[in-house]
């Protein structure tokens, strides 16, 4: 089967990750080994025909067979976004397609230099697919997540964030929280600015490969500040989820 052709998932099971985020974990009649950062084309049709098409990242590894993993956030108003909240159970089915795109995507071999990951809100989720394959790799380069969400139960993964960056020390997790943080938190407390990055920078020896998925506003401050602080701009790849002007 071509991964241009549409196929009828089933939903395995739906995993509740913030109050505006779920995990869908979809079987797959025909499974495709993705790279980690593609995504898929999810369609809706309506009884009366109307169909309505959405990219959703994949989050699950490519070492996880037979199923993908698919991360949604509940957007204010939003068709699709809002059907798969509210209407979608385990073992209902879902057409798909995929998977798709070859420029967001990273391969975890034992050269893989230091690598920036960069997600605001949802933009988290082709980086996780990065991050569980790196894992299930083995690899250990030097990678560090930055992480911009608005408040503390806006995290998506934090468990699985977090013990990943416990138990890998070529791992760092960085949060920054723009609305609130947590109490007692000594960590980063702001919108990602030309210091931030520049700190978030130097820990590397050398510039690092970037990875930055997000709303427009987060993606296009993060890739200009990344190249003021000489970052080379062929080694930034970008992928946005909003609406233009977000
Ligand atoms: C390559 C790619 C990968 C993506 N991966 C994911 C993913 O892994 N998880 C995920 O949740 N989304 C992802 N998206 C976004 C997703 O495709 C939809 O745009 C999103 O779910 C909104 O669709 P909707 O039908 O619910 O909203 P719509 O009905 O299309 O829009 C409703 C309103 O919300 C606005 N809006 C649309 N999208 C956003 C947004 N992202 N943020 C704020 N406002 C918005 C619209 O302008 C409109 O006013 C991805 C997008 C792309 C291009």
């Amino acid at each position: 089967m071509s991964r241009l052709e549409w196929q009828l998932a089933t939903v395995a099971a739906v995993l509740p990750e913030t109050p505006r985020v779920k995990t869908f974990l979809l079987n797959l009649p025909s499974w495709t080994p993705h790279r980690a950062g593609q995504h898929y084309t999810l369609r809706l049709t309506a009884p009366d025909g109307y169909q309505a098409q959405r990219s959703y990242s994949i989050a699950s590894a490519p070492e996880q067979t037979g199923q993908i993993a698919l991360t949604v956030e509940l957007i204010d108003e939003g068709e699709v976004s809002g059907y798969l909240f509210e209407g979608i159970a385990p073992g209902d089915q879902l057409e798909v397609r995929g998977p798709i795109g070859g420029y967001f995507v990273w391969e975890a071999t034992p050269q893989a230099g230091p690598l920036l990951l960069v997600a605001g809100g949802s933009g988290v989720v082709p980086l996780m697919a990065m991050l569980r394959h790196r894992q299930r790799a083995g690899v250990h380069n030097p990678t560090v997540l930055l992480y911009s969400v608005r408040t503390p139960e806006d995290v998506i993964y934090g468990p699985e964030l977090h013990a990943m960056a416990s138990a890998d020390s070529s791992f760092t997790l960085l949060l920054t929280f723009t609305r609130q943080a947590p109490a007692g938190w000594a960590g980063y407390q702001r919108r990602l600015d030309a210091a931030l990055l520049a700190e978030v920078v130097s820990r590397f020896p050398t510039p690092p490969q970037c990875f930055i998925c997000g709303p427009n506003g987060l993606v296009e401050s993060a890739a200009t500040g990344l190249v003021a602080q000489g970052v080379p701009a062929g080694a930034i790849r970008t992928e946005r989820f909003g609406p233009s002007g977000s």
